[in-house]
């Protein structure tokens, strides 16, 4: 079974052939245009996904080595994520699927983060039901507990900003560019996490929150740089490191409570922060002192990429499900 994915819900172009679970190709174009914003600018991004959508399909099919012809399915991501992009994605899906005269898969973008986990890789192991996953993204952080492929259910999720947006703003606030994640992650490993100490939120239960977070980094590096104009350019790597520990440590608090709330000790990550090579350590760190078994998805399957909404499709695909033509794409599309 030969199934083409589609993802376009934000600023990256994405397609991807998977064959029975194995990857063949997994092509992604980025959207450089949006660095000079230090964000993504939408109108933008739905226009450049038109332009990239033909050659990434193309290239994907190529990669693969196989022909249009030889698919089973078309895949797309119908939400959650930027309107305009959505529609990109989705309408192209829509005339292939209806060209080629076969299924038509609308996937949830946020499942494709998670079920990512049952991609056929060498080296990985797929987690066993029931597991906890903990999202984490540039839209989204959530603990989900995964009864089964189409069974999950959200038990926390952040009131504000998602944890990427606190990896990005922060970044913004010392002058690193746009996404900022991969830099301070980067510049993380240079520097002491305890150098500087921030406050962490006090959120109930299993919910987050990160914009406290992001004004007192804004406040402390006011203070700073106000004795110290030089202050940023100093202390980058402790500042860098210092924020990423406290964010893993706000991220391991509340899975380590989920774990314990549901009994459930198969932990799995998913979304563009678990590239984060900090969070990863701390996961693994977790199977020694809390006795959990972790899943960690291999690299270029964390932040967007179409293998994982290719992954969905398939699993969807041996339910035998099919949608209809006139399935609208979903901004704030729900798991
Ligand atoms: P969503 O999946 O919620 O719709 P999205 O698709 O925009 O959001 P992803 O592509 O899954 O988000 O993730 C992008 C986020 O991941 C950005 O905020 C980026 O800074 C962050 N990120 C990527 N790599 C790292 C890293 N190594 N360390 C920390 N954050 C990272
Ligand atoms: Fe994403």
């Amino acid at each position: 079974i030969y199934i083409l994915g589609i993802e376009s819900s934000c600023d990256d172009t994405a397609a991807a052939i998977i064959h029975n679970g194995k990857i063949l190709s997994n092509v992604i174009a980025n959207q450089k245009i949006h660095e000079a914003y230090g964000g993504v600018v939408p109108e933008l991004a739905s226009r450049a996904h038109q332009q990239n959508i033909v050659p990434v399909v193309h290239q994907a099919l190529k990669k693969a080595g196989i022909t249009k012809e030889n698919l089973n399915a078309v895949a797309f991501t119908r939400g959650p994520g930027l309107m305009g992009s959505l529609l990109v994605g989705t309408s192209f899906a829509k005339s292939l699927a209806y060209g080629l005269n076969i299924p038509l898969i609308d996937v949830n973008h946020m499942q494709g983060h998670i079920l990512a986990h049952y991609i056929d890789e060498e080296g990985f192991e797929k987690p066993p039901f029931p597991f906890l996953a903990m999202t984490i993204s540039g839209g989204h952080t959530q603990i989900v507990k995964v009864n089964h492929y189409f069974d999950m259910e959200v038990i926390g999720e952040t009131i504000d900003d998602a944890v990427g947006e606190a990896f990005d703003k922060s970044g913004k606030i010392l002058g690193l560019g746009y996404p900022a994640g991969p830099e301070i992650d980067k510049r993380a490993k240079l520097g002491n996490p305890k150098a500087f100490k921030f406050t962490k939120p006090k959120v109930d239960g299993l919910n987050f929150s990160f914009s406290g977070l992001k004004t007192g980094i804004m406040y402390f590096i006011q203070r700073e740089t106000k004795e110290n104009p030089n202050f940023i350019e100093e202390n980058i790597n402790d500042i860098c490191a210092s924020i990423q520990y406290t964010i893993i440590g706000i991220l391991i608090d509340k899975l380590k409570k989920a774990s314990k709330e549901t009994g459930i000790k198969h932990i799995a990550i998913g979304g563009g922060v678990s590239a984060n090579s900090g969070i990863r350590q701390a996961l693994k760190d977790g199977e020694q002192k809390f006795g959990w078994t972790t899943y960690i998805p291999k690299f270029e399957y964390t932040t967007d990429n179409a293998a994982m909404i290719a992954i969905v499709g398939y699993l969807k695909y041996l339910e035998g499900y099919s949608t209809a033509q006139n399935i609208m794409a979903s901004a704030r599309l729900k798991i």
